[in-house]
């Protein structure tokens, strides 16, 4: 028989149960058995989901109160030592703790889980650290799973994605953790075995990395170690195909393998042949990280070729990865109309798409061709639907050409007409682009989208905002001015709303980290600019001020990848139409005199393939979306950018062949951290290395700005130097923003006495 299997279920809630669960926690508003109660009832609700959807394999301990990494630091009781934690068991409030910190004890660090959105949080671990069984709860959600009467299999991480994705002290070998680490997950393996369990999921996403020879050679021993305890060990990998890791994979001694058939459906043909004849393969045919609705037929097509070469007792049937990157229910999304709705599915679609062709490859098309009927007409929609398909767009991006994605001249004859059109000092001084939401801006937008004011006394709220951040940075003399972004709810959400090609969810959420779960905006269709999006926002700016006005706008790749993005073409294609609609905009505010104008691309870095042989591909056509979207202004337009990060050593050709007259970049919490790689690069136009790390109400002092600058001055010509904080302001409250700004603009004052810059 072929099965239906699952890797893993959304946690939070179809309507966000969890978050509000645990942040009344963390208010003090309910107990931590309150909490328990909300998590238990959730768990219930899935198991049943997913029984009541005909899976025959379902998984537990795919819930987690914050992240599934965190959970395993607890399973093992890897508390660092500035948590106090005495042994035994880890309590809740120390795992929270981990995640969150304490007034005297910084929380551990977060980041992102492979090329998603989802962020985990950071094993932290020291050539001293020992290992210890601390938390039980892989054993009890599976009690208590089977004490509803549902049968499910525990999703553990392996310990050797735990080891790589967690950061050793020092210069130690994380795998001289390995057999400390090793004992603890026998000891959960046998105490599972104890509880009933006859099979677990490891996930070893590592294996779709780059590995050298001594990470691939350690799963061996490990696994075998492991198989030991008697549960059926079942492999998971996604995110990308195995490559050269295929052979370490399918030499271990596990029940089955999962692969990802949605990212790397090329890979089927390799591990079909590599696979050993007591192993099984489950294939990742529907995706678990988007939200189209599944083109039944071709996913049965793989797994048809799976059976024929594999039988069918040895072929699973499942989603690519596990389905928390996707949202609960579309059956909740009572907006969306209904053609929309029908090239959709979230988890719980998902799940009868898994039971529909892991019951035609058991019993034939024939025995569910209702829904493969209707699931080939919806294909057959997408493919003609003039909603989707906008013959002028696609002739657009066709006739784009070399020169489209180029300034008309290079950056060193465009610098000296920026110069003389906007006559700014030397290390002249701006800021990133937002200015503080306060609560006051939040409650208003909230008021008016509920209806409870007018259009106009919003709009007449907005202007007084953005008159009184003009007036603030005109006062502490900044060079070039913001408005301050009042109007925007969300830097991809304000644009995906103006722009064609996009819609929005209700209920459409996924966790980001923690509690913080984010709504992508949806790309269903070709993508373009019926009108201008922030034309009158900056140009009511720029009408109150004689300084230079920096007009703000999100780049191409950023929305791109922040969005959830049609799958029924290549994402280059995509982010080109984006790239257009984004270009006519900054031709728009140029002929609105907006002289500066800023294309933040935080996200550019996300988009890199987890292979480092897939880089270059998806940097160049990054790189020229940018580089569209930038090109159609005139030399004295000055054109910034904004990244917010600064592992910068290994992209900073392709950075700067973004060619920018000016980036902002995050330095200031890694001590300019990436001015390493201007020792060796010779980086070619304006750089505004952030001086104020604004993830924290900190004021930073005069002197530390002046300190960072210093260490900059060192690597660039002074004369490349512009001086302003890490990343917009919006978080941040006004008193720090006030102190913070005015420190920077004396910063930047001092430096224009004490560094002599060349004039141009
Ligand atoms: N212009 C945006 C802001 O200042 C940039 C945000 C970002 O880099 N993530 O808020
Ligand atoms: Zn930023």
């Amino acid at each position: 028989m072929v099965t239906a299997i699952n890797l893993g279920f959304p946690r939070i809630g179809a309507r966000r149960e969890l978050k509000k669960a645990t942040e009344s926690y963390w208010k003090a508003d309910i107990n931590a058995a309150a909490l328990e109660a909300v998590a238990k009832e959730l768990r219930a609700t899935h198991w049943k989901a997913q029984k009541d959807a005909g899976l025959d394999i379902i998984p537990s301990n795919d819930f987690s109160y914050y992240d599934q990494m965190l959970d395993i630091s607890a399973v093992v009781g890897n508390v660092p030592s500035r948590f106090n934690w005495v042994g035994g068991r880890v309590d809740l409030d120390t795992y929270f703790a981990m995640a969150r910190g304490l007034k005297d004890a910084f929380a551990c660090e977060m980041t992102k889980w492979f090329d998603t959105n989802y962020h985990y949080i950071v094993p932290e671990f020291t050539a001293e650290t020992v290992f210890s069984l601390a938390s039980t709860k892989p054993i009890d959600h599976y009690s208590e799973a089977k004490g509803l009467g549902i049968e499910t299999r525990p999703v553990l991480i392996g310990p050797l994605t735990y080891l790589k994705l967690g950061k050793i002290k020092g210069d130690a070998d994380v795998l001289t953790l390995l057999p400390g680490l090793l004992a603890v997950y026998e000891q959960l393996l046998t105490k599972l075995a104890a509880a009933g369990c006859k099979a677990v999921q490891i996930d070893e996403p590592i294996l779709v990395l780059d590995l050298d020879k001594k990470w691939q050679d350690a799963f061996g021993p490990a696994y075998a170690q492991l198989a030991k305890t008697g549960v059926a060990l079942n492999l998971a990998t996604y995110f990308e195909g195995l490559r050269d890791n295929l052979a370490v994979a399918v030499n271990l001694p596990v029940a089955s393998i999962h692969v990802d058939l949605v990212r790397a459906p090329q890979q089927l043909d390799e591990v079909l042949a590599a696979l050993k004849p007591n192993q099984s393969l489950s294939l990742g045919v529907i995706n678990g990280r988007n939200i189209w609705r599944a083109d039944l037929s071709n996913a049965l097509k793989l797994v048809e070729k799976a059976i024929a070469k594999l039988g069918k007792d040895r072929v699973l049937v499942g989603p690519s990865c596990s389905m928390m990157h996707v949202p609960v229910d579309l059956d909740l999304e009572t907006k969306l109309d209904a053609e929309l709705k029908g090239w959709l599915a979230f988890a719980k679609q998902k799940l009868a798409e898994i039971r529909a062709v892991a019951t035609a490859g058991d019993k034939g098309r024939a025995a569910v061709e209702a829904i493969f009927a209707a699931s080939d007409l919806a294909q057959e929609r997408r493919k003609t639907s003039t909603r989707l398909h906008n013959p002028a767009v696609k002739d657009r991006v066709a006739k784009i050409s070399a020169k489209d994605s180029q300034r008309a001249n290079p950056f060193a004859a465009r610098r000296g007409k920026q110069h003389a059109a906007l006559n700014l000092p030397a290390f002249p001084t701006t800021t990133i682009g937002s200015f503080p939401q306060t609560k006051e801006v939040r409650e208003h937008r909230a008021a008016f989208k509920r209806g409870d004011i007018t259009e106009a006394t919003y709009n007449s709220f907005l202007k007084t905002e953005t008159e009184k951040a003009v007036r603030f940075q005109e006062e502490i003399g900044i060079d070039v001015l913001v408005h301050g972004e009042f109007e925007r709810n969300d830097m991809v959400e304000y644009f995906g709303e103006q722009l064609a090609g996009f819609t929005f969810t209700q209920n459409g959420w996924v966790q980001s980290y923690g509690s913080r779960y984010v709504k992508p905006p949806v790309i269903f269709g070709d993508v373009s600019r019926p009108s201008a999006m922030t034309v009158e926002w900056s140009g009511f700016a720029k009408s109150l001020t004689d300084k230079p006005m920096k007009g703000m706008l999100t780049g191409p790749v950023t929305i791109l990848m922040w969005s959830f993005v049609r799958d029924d073409q290549p994402r280059d294609v995509t982010c080109r139409q984006i790239a257009l609609a984004i270009r006519d905009e900054v031709v728009d505010l140029e002929a609105a005199n907006i002289q500066v104008i800023q294309i933040d691309e935080p996200a550019f870095r996300e988009g890199l393939p987890l292979r480092k042989a897939d880089w270059d591909a998806y940097l160049v056509w990054a790189a020229e979306s940018f580089r569209l979207s930038a090109s159609g202004v005139r030399d004295e337009t000055q054109i910034h950018t904004h990244m917010c990060y600064c592992e910068f050593n290994d992209i900073i050709d392709h950075i700067a062949a973004l060619d920018a007259d000016v980036i902002s970049i995050e330095t200031s919490r890694s001590d300019m951290e990436l001015l390493e790689a201007f020792v060796t690069f010779k980086y070619p136009n304006e750089i505004g290395p952030g001086v104020w790390d604004i993830h924290s109400p900190r004021v930073p002092a005069k002197s530390e700005m002046l300190n960072l600058m210093e260490k900059a001055a060192r690597v660039i010509d002074p004369a490349q130097l512009w001086v302003n904080p890490d990343c917009g302001l919006k978080t941040r409250g006004w008193p720090e923003v006030k102190d913070s700004l005015v420190h920077l603009v004396e910063a930047a004052r001092d430096l224009r006495k004490s560094k002599a810059v060349a004039a141009e």
